[in-house]
């Protein structure tokens, strides 16, 4: 017998089948949702909104992931690396203005001169800031070493998506080598977690070839995995990839962004103190889709401060919001944003995730 929503969100654990049924919410269900994972978020993380100015530095990259816009093999891609000047002068207009933390973010690379030059900037950044700015990185899979030695230089956030939680769509996504298999990316997530770093991770929502019962899988992962921040947000089809060619099988926009919506909120209700970061695909959207996020059970957001000259060629797809506007407008943007999602910004604040916090 098919259970109501009442009974299913009055029960401490959920089933795959029931993930999948409140995934599927008719309308009506859908408020009954995220009422409820508001009231959570409101009494476990309270109002508070926290910025990750987020630089992508570089969109040089050395994957070849079949969804992203910036991979090594799209060759229509003006290849960008900030100068280490530029990035500290976009950590330093974070600290002037009251941000939290960063976000360093790029396309993967791991040779030395990479790996060294990541640790002194990390080193910079915290000394810039007086040790203040709390470091988020997102620089995809590396050794332990490389990961161990960016935590000792002052990182202590990392962000790596796991895609897709079930591994026959991971390496559908993915090419089919040794260097994109599924096997490598959990690895350097328990390394992550074992070095000490607060472990986000993620997924896509509305893939060619995902199901329902998929998408519910990836939420149990995030809770058996015990993670403790998430950024998970709409697929969105470039026309420079391999994945584009599915583009007729996709739900359309509309759905994906209504399904990362109770994603969320599932997921709110399911891990009540973790962070959870409001996606920027969301706005390619809806333009006021990262607010409606922030209401449901997002926490983090990530105003971009990439110099605004690079912005245009970091596009993993097509339609990005805000890449023509200065590091200042998008920090104005954001404030007016949050009031209106009833949310408060907090300032100067790490915002860590309150789960590591229990977990240590
Ligand atoms: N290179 C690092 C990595 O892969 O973890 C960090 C940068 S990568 C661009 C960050 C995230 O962008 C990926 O984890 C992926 O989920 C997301 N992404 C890439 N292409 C996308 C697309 N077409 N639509 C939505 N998200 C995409
Ligand atoms: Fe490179 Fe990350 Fe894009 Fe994959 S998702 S191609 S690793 S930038």
């Amino acid at each position: 017998m098919t259970k109501s929503i009442g009974q299913i969100l009055k029960q401490e654990h959920f089933t795959q089948k029931d993930i999948v049924q409140l995934l599927k919410s008719s309308k009506e269900d859908e408020k009954i949702l995220f009422t409820k994972s508001s009231e959570i978020k409101l009494k476990y993380i309270g109002k508070y909104v926290y910025f990750r100015g987020l630089i992508e530095f570089s969109n040089l990259c050395k994957k070849d992931c079949l969804y992203c816009g910036i991979r090594a093999g799209n060759q229509n891609v003006n290849r960008y690396d900030i100068a280490n000047e530029q990035i500290l002068k976009a950590a330093k207009f974070a600290y002037d203005n009251k941000y939290g933390s960063l976000v360093l973010q790029s396309g993967e690379r791991s040779d030395k001169i990479f790996v060294d030059r990541i640790s002194e900037l990390l080193k910079e950044i915290k000394s810039l800031s007086n040790n203040e700015l709390g470091i988020t990185i997102s620089l995809g899979e590396q050794s332990e070493e490389t990961y161990q030695k960016w935590f000792d230089c002052g990182a202590h956030r990392y962000l790596l998506r796991i895609e897709s939680s079930n591994k026959e769509l991971y390496q559908k996504i993915h090419p089919n080598n040794k260097d994109h298999s599924f096997e490598k990316r959990m690895s350097c997530l328990k390394n992550l977690q074992k070095i000490g770093y607060q472990t986000g991770t993620g997924v896509m929502i509305g893939l060619p070839f995902q199901t329902y019962e998929d998408l519910a899988n990836d939420l149990l992962f995030m809770k058996e995995f015990d993670i403790d921040m998430v950024g998970m947000g709409p697929f969105i089809e470039h026309s420079e990839t391999p994945l584009y060619q599915y583009k007729d099988q996709l739900m359309n926009l509309n759905d994906r962004f209504r399904l990362t919506l109770r994603m969320i909120a599932v997921l709110r209700i399911m891990m009540k103190d973790i962070n959870i970061a409001s996606a920027t695909a969301l706005q390619a959207i809806d333009p006021l889709g990262r607010e409606k996020a922030l209401r449901i059970g997002a926490n983090i957001i990530m105003p971009n401060i990439t110099p605004t000259a690079e912005r245009a060629n970091y596009l993993l797809y097509q339609n990005k919001p805000c890449i023509d506007e200065g590091a200042d407008d998008c920090t104005n943007c954001m404030e007016a944003r949050i009031n209106m999602a009833d949310g408060e910004i907090g300032y100067r604040q790490w915002g860590d995730s309150l789960h590591f916090g229990k977990r240590q």
